[in-house]
């Protein structure tokens, strides 16, 4: 596995492969990674011949200073992580080489993207993220780019932005990967404490609570998020937003009438978790 810090040598790269006819995967990351990545570069590993991890912290999309400033980074143990799952490239660029000076161009998502994250993080948090997403997508060229579903809404904003502005690529997503309770990996679990860590499973029993009762025939949005919230408050967690969103546009329904995500974020300690799940009322064990 090669680490590359420069656009240039990054393109140089892709152009080898594509000479030789080998396609290309893309799997941007933030890095501190954990099983959640590792299944996004296994999926990246089986649907093409050479598997490209962009690491880098993006500041433009963190709302807050402290958040950014805390971020996990342990870049030694991300490469020996990313070599291990068979990557090719981790592509590690410096902020610098992603925003030089005079950088001045902003690709906002509209509605999609204006909802839950967007409205909790602000308008500059899915900008920032589609930018530098257009910007990968752009110096990588991939064929295929995975992301999680653990961050639902990020990849229906991304959907919309490759598909408005004709960008060349399939967008794959990855079903979410947890701990044995059920927590969703993050990178933020880091950090948890003891305490907060036991109490963080909190959102994922409040989806499934919300699913099990979407199975029993309870089809009512608002009945829906009474039954995540009331099992997140037996953990001692109080949501920030409980929602059920259709799973493309992130449009509040009001009914579990069609393939629909019940998305949840909260704050455990200081610590800002969040979490979905897929549910379908009409296969009510599809969950992902
Ligand atoms: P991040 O480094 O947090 O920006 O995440 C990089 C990619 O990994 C994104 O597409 C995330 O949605 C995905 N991801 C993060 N956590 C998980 C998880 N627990 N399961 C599956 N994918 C994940």
């Amino acid at each position: 596995m090669r680490t590359v810090r420069t656009i240039a040598e990054m393109r140089a790269f892709v152009a080898t492969a594509r000479a030789s006819g080998r396609s290309v995967a893309l799997v941007p990351t933030m890095g501190a990674f954990h099983d959640g990545h590792l299944a996004l570069m296994r999926a990246a590993g089986a649907a093409c011949d050479e598997v490209v991890v962009s690491l880098f912290v993006n500041p433009a999309q963190f709302d807050e200073a402290a958040d950014l400033a805390a971020y996990p980074r342990d870049g030694a143990r991300d490469a020996a992580l990313a070599r291990e799952a068979g990557v090719a490239v981790l592509f590690a660029p410096s902020a610098e080489e992603i925003y030089p000076d005079g950088f001045a161009t902003t690709i906002s998502v509209g509605a999609v993207a204006e909802p839950l994250e967007g409205a909790a993080r602000g308008p500059g948090h899915f900008a920032g993220v589609c930018t530098v997403v257009a910007k990968l997508l752009n110096i990588v060229a991939p064929d295929v780019a995975f992301f999680g579903q653990k961050d639902a809404q990020q990849v229906a904003v991304l959907r919309r932005m490759v598909a408005d502005l004709d960008i060349l690529v399939r967008v794959e997503d990855v079903p979410t990967v947890r701990e044995p309770d059920g927590l969703a990996m993050s990178s933020r679990n880091s950090r948890l404490s003891p305490a907060e860590r036991e109490r963080a499973v909190a959102l994922f029993e409040g989806l499934r609570a919300a699913a099990a009762a979407a199975a029993d025939g309870q089809h009512d949005a608002r009945r829906l998020r009474e039954a995540a919230v009331a099992a997140m408050g037996a953990r001692g967690v109080e949501p920030e937003y409980v929602a059920l969103v259709d799973a493309d546009t992130f449009a509040t329904v009001e009914t579990a009438s069609q393939r629909v995500v019940m998305a949840v974020a909260a704050r455990v300690g200081a610590t800002r978790l969040i979490d979905n799940l897929l549910i379908d009322v009409r296969h009510p064990a599809a969950t992902g």
